[in-house]
Parts: structure tokens; C-alpha cells; sequence
């Protein structure tokens, strides 16, 4: 398909399709359609977000995924609540205005209320200046409402894989790891008033490029706020690393994951795009390149540093050596290098949220940004 066929107004699965596969100048014009709408739509600050991984245990055992229960490697650690919520107040210090708690999945009972804790105290501690979302599994009906009445305002949840054959394939069939169940989980998200984000890994085994426009349409048949989806990276110590031979080189999944945000951008102009942190573990300036495709949001990374080494979802995990505050001023200087501004002092809620459901319990327009 030509790129004059190509009405990138109304993208179609056949146009989308033909755009995932596209020749470099189609791809050229598609990346500057993207950018051009995210500045009409969104503007163009870049908002960020501080990433807390405050634990690597976890419950499940994702075939891709590094910190699996099953990957006795791995040195489990669980940062203290001082440790979370100074990170928390550094992120206030920074003008962050948003956090990230994120941790492999838990559903005991003490880490339920573990969370509900910290919801608590991260709000009395910054003088509820601070927007948090939560990045930590599948959990009931009750436990999504608890923690949203305690001050959690977004969560990401990735789909991972919109097909369910292939979320079969990269999951052990074990009754924890079920398609319907995390589907089910962000309709629960969406109705209690979360700004709720997914997303997909991009160029994982077995999947066609076919998978990748559905997951796009899913993303927007779902009206979904926000979305973070990076390339998929083997792990050495995961089930599916003995597929490394048949996955598409690094730079090739970069570029896919480039052309997933742009055509994002334009299936959905108001939403929330995350620049995945994966993104630079292939290439030093990836999520600055997604910053210029449609991308609008960015998490670095303010994980005490001593812990990061040990939250390793894949290999060449970026940033591991350094403090959070090396990652805010290399930050700065590389985000007005792609002719954007960082948000500071600013929440950046998703306009979609806004757009759709301006009535919801989340979001008071009463309150202003601080
Ligand atoms: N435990 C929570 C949140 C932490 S994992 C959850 O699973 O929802 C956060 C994300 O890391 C996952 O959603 C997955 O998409 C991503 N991830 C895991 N392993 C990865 C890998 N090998 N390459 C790229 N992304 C990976
Ligand atoms: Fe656990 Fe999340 Fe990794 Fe799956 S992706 S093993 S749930 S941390």
C-alpha cells in the first residue's frame, strides 16, 4: 500500500498493517503526522513520572519476564516504607507531580494493606500534591476500590498481548496466568474511576505483525487512557530465552515499538503515551526518538540505587548504575533536545480520561495543578 492510499485519519487494520511494515519514507511521513498531532493535541511538554520498583517479589511466573517466581537467580528484595516514601518526597522535591509504585504481584492480605499504607502516607507526606499510580497486578473487585479511595488515581495494567492464543503461549497454564481474568481486571480499573493505562511488549516470540495492529485497535475499541508498551527484551534466566534465535534483531523491535506510539498517536490523539524504559536498553537515545513519534510521557527511574541492580525484567536493564538525581539532569538536556519541555510542577492527566468520563470520581477539575 502506497502512502497517498493511506488516509491517516481513519486508520483501518489494513492501512495500520501496511503502516507497521512501512518503507522509510512512509514511515518518515507517519512519525511526522504523529509528532504534529501529539503538539496539537497534548502539547508539547513531556510529563514525568517517578518510577518506584519497590519490590521484585512476585507471585506469577511470566515466561518473559526476569523476576518470575520460578527464577531462583534473582535476589528478592522489599524496600522499607522510609525508603518508598522519601523516594516519593524526592519526586516532590523534583517537581515530579506524579509517581509510579511499581512490583511484581502480590495478593496477600498484608500487602494489601501494605499499599493502602503507603497510599495514605505518600499523600500526608507530600500534602496530596502528588498524582500515584499503581503498576502492581491483578487484584480484586475490592482491593482496586480500596486503594483508589486511599489516593491511587491511575494503574497500569498491560494486556501484555491482546490474542489470547498468544498470551497462552508466553504464560504457564496454571490457572494465576488467564487472558479473560486481566481483561476482566481493566474493566474493573475503568469502572471504579482509575485513569487506566496498558500496553503490550512489542516484537515478543510468535507474534505476527497482524497481532500488533489488533492490539493497537484493542487499545482503542477499550478507550483506553494511557498506554506504555516497549519492546520485548530476552531474559537469560526465563523460559522464553530459548527462543532468542527466532526474534527480530533489537533495532528492528525499536523501530516496531517507534511505529506502534506513532500509529497510537493517531488512532488516539488525547491519550497518554509512555516512552518504555525498554526503549533505551536498545539504544541510549530510544526514548527520546519515541518522544518525537507521539510519545508524551517518560518515568525515570528514583529506586534508591542499591535495589536496581535486582529489578531486572530483562537483560541491559538501563540505568542500573546510577542515582535518580544523574537520571533527572541527563533527562533535562536530552528531553529539549528533541524540541520538548519537560511538565514540570504539573500532573499531566490524560486528557482522554478527561474527554470520556469528565464526571468520573477521579477527576475533579475543581482542583488545580499545583
Ligand atoms: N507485576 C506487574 C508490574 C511489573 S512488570 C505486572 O506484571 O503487571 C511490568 C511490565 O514489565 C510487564 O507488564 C511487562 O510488560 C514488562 N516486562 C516484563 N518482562 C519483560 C521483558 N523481558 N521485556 C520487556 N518488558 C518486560
Ligand atoms: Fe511478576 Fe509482573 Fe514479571 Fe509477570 S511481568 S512475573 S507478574 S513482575
Amino acid at each position: 500500500m502506497k502512502g497517498e492510499e493511506i488516509d491517516f485519519q481513519q486508520l483501518d487494520r489494513n492501512s495500520i498493517i501496511a503502516l507497521l511494515g512501512a518503507h522509510s519514507s512512509l514511515e518518515k511521513e507517519l512519525f511526522q503526522k504523529a509528532d504534529a498531532v501529539k503538539k496539537r493535541e497534548t502539547g508539547n511538554k513531556v510529563y514525568f513520572r517517578g518510577l518506584i520498583e519497590f519490590s521484585n517479589i512476585c507471585g506469577k511466573d511470566c515466561y518473559y519476564c526476569g523476576i518470575r517466581k520460578s527464577n531462583t537467580f534473582v535476589e528478592r528484595f522489599n524496600l522499607t516504607d522510609d525508603e518508598i516514601t522519601n523516594a516519593a518526597k524526592f519526586a516532590l522535591h523534583e517537581n515530579y507531580a506524579s509517581i509510579v509504585l511499581q512490583s511484581g504481584e502480590l495478593t496477600s492480605k498484608s500487602f494489601i494493606l501494605r499499599i493502602d499504607r503507603l497510599l495514605k502516607k505518600i499523600h500526608q507526606l507530600t500534602s496530596g500534591k502528588l498524582r500515584i499510580t499503581l503498576s502492581v497486578g491483578e487484584q480484586t473487585d475490592d482491593t482496586y476500590k480500596r486503594w483508589f479511595d486511599s489516593g491511587a488515581h491511575r494503574y497500569l495494567l498491560r494486556i501484555e498481548a491482546s490474542n489470547n492464543e498468544l498470551y497462552r503461549k508466553i504464560h504457564p497454564w496454571d490457572g494465576k496466568h488467564q487472558h479473560l481474568t486481566r481483561l476482566k481486571a481493566l474493566e474493573l480499573l475503568k469502572k471504579i474511576g482509575y485513569q487506566t493505562g496498558t500496553g503490550v511488549m512489542i516484537g515478543l516470540p510468535f507474534q505476527t505483525i497482524s497481532d500488533l495492529a489488533d492490539d493497537l485497535l484493542f487499545m482503542k475499541n477499550f478507550e483506553i487512557d494511557m498506554v506504555g508498551m516497549g519492546p520485548y527484551i530476552e531474559h537469560h534466566h526465563t523460559p522464553l530465552f530459548e527462543f532468542r534465535y527466532s526474534l527480530l534483531p533489537l533495532n528492528e523491535r525499536l523501530k516496531l515499538t517507534l511505529r506502534m506510539i506513532a500509529i497510537l498517536r493517531l488512532l488516539m490523539p488525547k491519550i497518554n503515551i509512555a516512552a518504555a524504559t525498554a526503549l533505551q536498553a536498545i539504544d541510549k537515545m530510544g526514548r527520546e526518538k519515541a518522544l518525537k513519534t507521539g510519545a508524551n510521557v517518560i518515568m525515570p527511574n528514583i529506586t534508591p540505587g542499591k535495589y536496581r541492580n535486582n529489578y531486572k525484567l530483562y537483560d541491559n536493564k538501563p540505568c542500573t548504575d546510577e542515582n535518580p538525581e544523574d537520571c533527572t539532569n541527563c533527562l533535562e538536556t536530552r528531553i529539549a533536545m528533541t524540541g520538548n519541555e519537560i511538565g514540570l510542577g504539573d500532573w499531566g492527566d490524560s486528557l482522554q480520561f478527561y474527554k470520556n468520563r469528565s464526571s468520573n470520581k477521579s477527576f475533579d477539575p475543581n482542583i488545580k495543578n499545583i
